[in-house]
């Protein structure tokens, strides 16, 4: 049986092609896409707890997992100071295994001991876990019995961050996919208004309120909101600005609810700021010389701010591995406004209703990979020998040590990288680590 196939979907044919077992490449439109189902080097869904926290400011994520699972979200998250956390781990140990009412006693007296101490909290999210003990327990359950028992002052939601089901970024996609079932229904006769979805820094949040005003949109949403109390009214008149590239099941879900999506690049840089914000205009049929004009100096301080990294930057050679599912745009960044050569782009998980406004602007000499078989991968990289290579963390240590150039694509999703005014400190995460080899070099 032939297990390497090269299907082309558009004329149904397939083509014996070298790759290892259970991998395809498939004809996507104009692009072949390596479909790669090999061992994997990613974070599991529960990081995305470490930016959602911060977001949502009277909301408590309580992961319901083992050591392991405490220990990951302390780690990432310990650099930062709280005087009050937003998270917290139930661990379920080997003794609730003894049977499942144990476990869900055990559950509702950790929720209640937590909302006892901090009456402040107003949306509980109920974080599920791959250890076997959580996998068992049904957290959808749990979360309807407490809901009852705490209703209506406080909203409890369940979602799993689960590294079986979940890697790094979908964990919000799964957080704000549950989060939409508690978005109240909008009036039938409801004005159309904007919600911008993804969580973004407050400053660049902002930011982006005051171009969507300054254009004339009238009612403008953020998903998730900073406050529980403030989840927006979804509708057929509601307009879906996605900020993110990773929140297909997201996505889903407001589209169930009538929500329609516009189709747009994501917000990085001059060009794809100018792109996501026109998605908007264009939807709400802004004149395009009054569009031109609110985005003129954001969009000219945005190119001021490219030239230098662009100086180090162009003509040089980068190599994505998989981990953020921002790969595909950040790769059109690099390309299109910073003169970079994308040579592979890996991404864990390619949806092309989203990613398609940016793949449509790669090279099709570039190499798009969806998944990871992560040995292959690294061969690759080697033969490619890229300038610069963004990886996770698990493998930005070898490859350095290789003498490789990395960057660690878990910054990308940490700093305040979205619209006109971060353009230039996105450029210069990219930069940054070729600045400082050639100083070493020297
Ligand atoms: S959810 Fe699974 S992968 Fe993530 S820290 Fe817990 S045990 Fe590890």
């Amino acid at each position: 049986m032939t297990r390497h196939l090269l299907l082309n979907r558009s004329a149904g044919v397939a083509v014996p092609e070298p790759q290892r077992a259970d991998d395809v490449t498939v004809q996507d439109g104009p692009r072949r896409v390596l479909k790669e189902r090999g061992q994997r080097e990613v974070f599991c869904g529960l990081t995305g707890i470490i930016w959602l926290h911060r977001k949502m400011q009277d909301a408590f994520f309580l992961v319901v997992g083992s050591r392991t699972c405490a220990h990951l979200i302390q780690s990432a998250a310990g650099v930062m100071v709280f005087a009050e956390p937003r998270f917290a781990t139930a661990i379920m140990e080997e003794r609730d295994l003894a049977g499942m009412a144990d476990a869900n006693e055990e559950l509702d007296r950790v929720v209640d001991q937590l909302l006892a101490r901090r009456p402040d909290i107003k949306l509980l999210f109920l974080v599920g876990s791959c250890p076997s003990e959580v996998i068992k327990l049904d957290l959808h359950r749990a979360a309807q019995r407490l809901s009852l028992k705490y209703a209506p002052a406080l909203k409890i939601v369940n979602y799993s961050g689960s590294g079986i089901e979940t890697t790094f970024t979908q964990g919000e996609d799964a957080c704000l996919a549950a989060l939409v079932a508690e978005a109240p229904e909008s009036a039938p006769d409801a004005a159309p208004s904007l919600l911008v979805v993804g969580a973004l820094p407050d400053i660049v949040e902002d930011q982006f309120r005051r171009l969507f005003a300054q254009l004339g949109i009238p009612k403008i949403d953020f998903f998730p909101p900073r406050r529980s109390g403030e989840i927006a009214a979804i509708g057929p008149n509601t307009r879906v600005l996605l900020a993110q590239p990773f929140l297909g099941d997201t996505a889903q879900k407001l589209a169930a609810r009538g929500a329609v999506r516009l189709s747009a690049p994501f917000p990085f840089g001059a060009e794809g700021t100018t792109a996501w914000l026109k998605a908007a205009a264009d939807a709400w049929r802004i004149p395009a010389p009054h569009f031109a004009r609110v985005v003129e100096s954001g969009r000219t301080r945005a190119k001021r701010a490219l030239e230098g990294p662009r100086e180090t930057l162009k003509g040089k050679r980068i190599f994505f591995f998989p981990d953020s599912q921002l790969e595909p745009s950040l790769a059109r960044f690099v390309t299109q406004e910073l003169g970079m050569i994308a040579v592979e782009v890996g991404t864990p998980y390619l949806n092309r209703d989203l990613a398609g406004p940016e793949l449509d602007q790669l090279d099709p000499e570039t190499r798009i990979v969806e998944g990871q078989d992560v040995d292959l991968q690294l061969d690759r990289c080697r033969a490619a020998k890229p300038d610069l290579i963004v990886c996770g963390l698990g493998l930005a240590n070898p490859l350095e040590a290789e003498g490789f150039t990395t960057k660690w694509s878990i910054e990308l999703v940490f700093s305040p990288v979205h619209g006109f005014d971060q353009a230039g400190d996105l450029a210069a995460l990219f930069a940054r680590p070729l600045v400082r080899q050639a100083r070493l070099k020297v």
